[in-house]
């Protein structure tokens, strides 16, 4: 991508309505903009690390064996009506009416249509375990959406449903979304501790939050420091195996964590005093198991073996991905701007010609630029008139982990300047050499 051609609003001053770092890089860098409140469009920058957020939920998912679909977000009240959540969930939720005068309503989420969908066509304990999943638009008209998207009212969120057959089936669905979370967050280059949470108005019996230990976090969360070094998963992670899952969540569930609405004083102090750890959290995921809690109400039921009728044991399962960016800007930033982990940076190297217009330079340029593209590199070339301090500052602010640099003097002896981002480090060596690093 040309700069020149690109569409990256930068702002040059601290936005004033930014609270935190995270929305202020945000804004900064030109990645969303507020339309209302608490509703936000993602910018072409922003856009790109969605994405990429996306790609990996998405890939953990179906390595657990999720499947994905697409629902709707504009939803018919009727289901809500069945399940007895329409009247229960309050002013969060957005109502709607149609011309015909239907009711409707902007899904917050979506555990009664994935149900309406299981029951049109699961009649059979042999079509189990199933897990449905999609990554879509919710609206919850929350009192005060703040800090940029990581608290808004229109969010993207990533929801799975599992259906079983019995409670010890479900237990494992709940485990393969244990471990693929864990693994999730872990990609995204983020440490989430599974903490046990509060069911709220999801409603259920087994709950656990993923939080983020971050400053600037809404929650209160208790924990022991342990778990700040536990072992992940491995992408050879069997998820067929019970037993082998059960061990994984036995592991990461030995150890004090809570968060303040589950706190337990009294537990946690019997955690020696130099491993307690008591800090703000980011909630990132969120996992229920709430047995046949829609299932009953809505008639969703499965003959089993024992050719009876029996209805089927739920769990659901949320990340934000529209929370996890500014999250993962919470835990990597300095004063200069975002430091993305390779795996959701807008682009792997951002290539900076400090003299556009100088023949030289702009010939050296399009070769780099042609050579890494080819390879297959995201690559922002700033081919722009600024200044050179001015774009190195946009090149820091916008976090791409590597910048090639070079002005009319190294392009003169055929060198480069390569900079890695997070370290600050600088290495001078020939265009052939740096191609060849990322290249290779
Ligand atoms: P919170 O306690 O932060 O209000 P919640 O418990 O109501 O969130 P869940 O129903 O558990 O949210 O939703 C699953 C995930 O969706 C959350 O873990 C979070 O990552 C994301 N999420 C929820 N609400 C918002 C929001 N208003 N803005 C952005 N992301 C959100
Ligand atoms: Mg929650």
């Amino acid at each position: 991508m040309r700069l020149s051609r690109y569409f990256m609003p930068i702002l040059k001053e601290n936005p004033k309505e930014a609270e935190i770092v995270s929305h202020r890089l945000m804004l900064r860098a030109g990645m969303i903009r507020q339309q209302s409140q608490g509703i936000y469009s993602w910018l072409p920058l922003g856009k790109r690390v969605l994405d990429k957020v996306n790609a990996i939920i998405r890939d953990e998912q179906n390595r657990a064996g999720a499947i994905e679909l697409s629902m709707p977000t504009l939803q018919s009240a009727e289901l809500w009506q069945e399940s007895g959540r329409y009247d229960a969930y309050g002013k969060e939720m957005l109502r709607i009416k149609d011309r015909q005068d239907r009711p409707m309503l902007y899904g917050p989420t979506n555990e009664e249509m994935v149900t309406d969908i299981f029951r049109s066509s699961v009649k059979s304990y042999k079509d189990l375990p199933l897990n449905l999943y999609h990554i879509q638009l919710k609206f919850r008209d929350e009192i005060r959406p703040r800090f940029g998207t990581m608290r808004s009212r229109e969010f993207m969120m990533k929801d799975a449903y599992s259906f079983d057959l019995t409670r010890e089936a479900a237990e494992h669905s709940y485990n393969k979304m244990f471990a693929a979370y864990l693994r999730t967050f872990d990609r995204l280059g983020l440490r989430a501790i599974p903490m046990r949470a509060d069911t709220g108005p999801i409603g259920g019996k087994l709950s656990h939050e993923f939080i983020i230990l971050a400053d600037t976090g809404e929650s209160e969360v208790f924990c022991h420091k342990d778990f700040v070094d536990f072992d992940i998963p491995g992408a050879h992670t069997d998820f067929d195996s019970v037993e082998g899952l059960q061990a994984i969540f036995d592991k990461w569930t030995s150890l004090y964590a809570a968060t303040s609405e589950m706190h337990d004083e009294a537990a946690f102090n019997a955690v020696p005093e130099g491993d307690r750890l008591s800090a703000r959290g980011i909630e990132v995921g969120h996992i229920f198991y709430f047995g046949t809690k829609y299932s009953e109400p809505m008639g969703a039921k499965v003959q089993g073996p024992d050719g009876k009728e029996h209805f089927v044991h739920m769990g659901s399962y949320g990340i934000g991905p529209t929370r996890l960016v500014p999250a993962i800007i919470e835990a990597s930033h300095d004063d200069n701007g975002i430091i993305w982990p390779a795996s959701v940076a807008p682009f792997d190297i951002v290539v900076i010609n400090m003299k556009a217009g100088d023949q030289a330079c702009d010939d050296t340029f399009e070769l780099i630029y042609a050579a890494l593209s080819k390879a297959g590199k995201d690559v922002l070339y700033d081919d722009t008139d600024d200044r050179a301090g001015t774009k190195f500052a946009t090149a820091d602010l916008i976090g791409v982990p590597v910048q090639i640099i070079a002005g009319p003097r190294a392009v003169a002896n055929g060198e480069v300047e390569v900079k890695d981002r997070k370290t600050g480090a600088r290495e001078t060596m020939t265009i052939e050499a740096a191609i060849n690093r990322f290249v290779a």
